[in-house]
């Protein structure tokens, strides 16, 4: 696996498969073929919903003169494929450059190993993990910084900033959203609003609802948010860490901690199933968000291993099967509600493992298993396409 810095990025929404990765390929391209113009074809997931997504948006912030083509055709290698075409003056192709939007903001050039840091860690699933951990006796904190390069704590301290930052922007931010939807900013009032005879259990849901909305707003704008592990998904686990910084007072060491521990949650799925919609359906953004934020969440609460690996199971195992259909391509319709549904249930899932972890009889690796054969199983229109589930009935409403 990864460093968690390759999982944790910070950049621009509103998809980290769709800005973050065609921006970095649009970088390296226009590095090593400068030219006066160029053209852009994307494919599939990035030809149907980039539009949504702002991916013509980041690419011609990117590159002089680009002229960007949606085409609905899919390459078999990857769902998110974009052609890259440095021009002359005159439109005649000077060099081309193929690459794969892998998911989280990386990407794979074709014919080139891909663009990611080489593997940190010796092990690739919980169980082992685990085992070493119980072996040497450690947290998964510790287990972290023992493999990570130095410096991992500093990155650790800038994406809570980072997560904290997005939190406030949303919620001092009014009006609508960008896009055709003119979907109306709820973080703000959602967080105002404070009812006088508001019962306990509808205040802890409108508060963690109010910071995941707020993240989610946040990069369905186009504002700065955290990968975590995707931008469409990086409501979650910031809407938990608020909540529970401010619920138990906890020093920022804590959270750092905390982000280690979800960090290798998301990295086993990254490293062995897969955390993009176009790939895997929702289950693969937000269920591995709500797994991250499960395990997080217990770790905070000092659960032990078993506890921590049962939370992030039953996060995960309940988001099995679930679509990616953004309505009209814009990651707001489910996203940004989604978010604060999956924020609020990896807290339900790490309480359901906080009493119940000696009973379990599923793996944390083995509902990843689940999760990427259920998703490469899924139809395509129902992977970041625009094409189906919620999507096709609003379009035919
Ligand atoms: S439905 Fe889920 S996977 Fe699809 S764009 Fe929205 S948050 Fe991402």
């Amino acid at each position: 696996m990864k460093s968690l810095r390759d999982l944790y990025k910070i950049g621009k929404g509103p998809s980290s498969s769709h800005t973050i990765g065609p921006e970095r390929a649009a970088k390296i391209f226009m590095q090593r073929h400068p030219a006066p113009r160029y053209r852009v074809i994307l494919y599939g997931s990035l030809g149907l919903t980039g539009r949504g997504h702002l991916t013509d948006k980041v690419l011609a912030e990117t590159l002089p003169d680009a002229e960007i083509v949606f085409s609905g055709d899919f390459v078999d290698e990857h769902p998110n494929t974009l052609d890259l075409f440095a021009l002359d003056e005159r439109g005649k192709i000077k060099a081309r450059m193929r690459a794969y939007s892998i998911g989280g903001g990386s990407i794979r050039i074709e014919n080139e190993d891909d663009d990611r840091p080489l593997d940190v860690y010796p092990h690739a699933s919980f169980k082992d993990v685990a085992d070493y951990c119980r072996k040497e006796g450690i947290d998964l904190p510790a287990y972290v910084r023992r493999f990570e390069p130095d410096g991992l704590d500093d990155h650790l301290a800038r994406v809570l900033d980072a997560m904290d930052t997005s939190i406030r922007e949303g919620i001092d931010a009014e009006g609508v959203l960008p896009g055709d939807l003119g979907l109306r900013r709820k973080a703000g009032t959602l967080y105002r609003m404070k009812p006088t005879d508001e019962p306990d259990e509808v205040g802890l849901t409108r508060i963690v609802s109010a910071y995941a909305f707020a993240v989610s707003e946040t990069n369905a704008s186009g504002g700065t948010v955290v990968t975590a592990p995707t931008c469409g998904a990086s409501g979650v686990l910031p809407a938990v860490l608020r909540f529970m910084r401010d619920k138990h007072d906890l020093q920022r060491q804590a959270l750092i901690d905390a982000l280690a521990v979800g960090g290798i949650i998301g990295n086993i799925v990254k490293h062995n199933a897969s955390i993009s919609g176009a790939e895997a359906g929702c289950q693969a953004e937000i269920g591995t968000a709500c797994s991250m934020a499960a395990a997080m969440h217990a770790f905070l609460r000092d659960a032990d291993m078993d506890t921590i690996e049962y939370a992030a199971e039953v996060a995960m195992e309940h988001h099995l099967g679930l679509t990616c259909d953004p309505v009209l391509g814009y990651v707001q319709i489910p996203c940004i509600e989604r978010n604060a549904v999956a924020a609020l249930r990896a807290m339900d899932a790490s309480n359901i493992a906080y009493f119940s972890s000696a009973f379990r009889k599923i793996s944390f690796d083995l509902v990843v298993e689940t999760m990427h054969e259920t998703g490469r199983d899924l139809p395509k229109g129902y992977r970041e396409t625009s094409t189906k589930g919620l999507a096709k009935k609003y379009r035919l409403k």
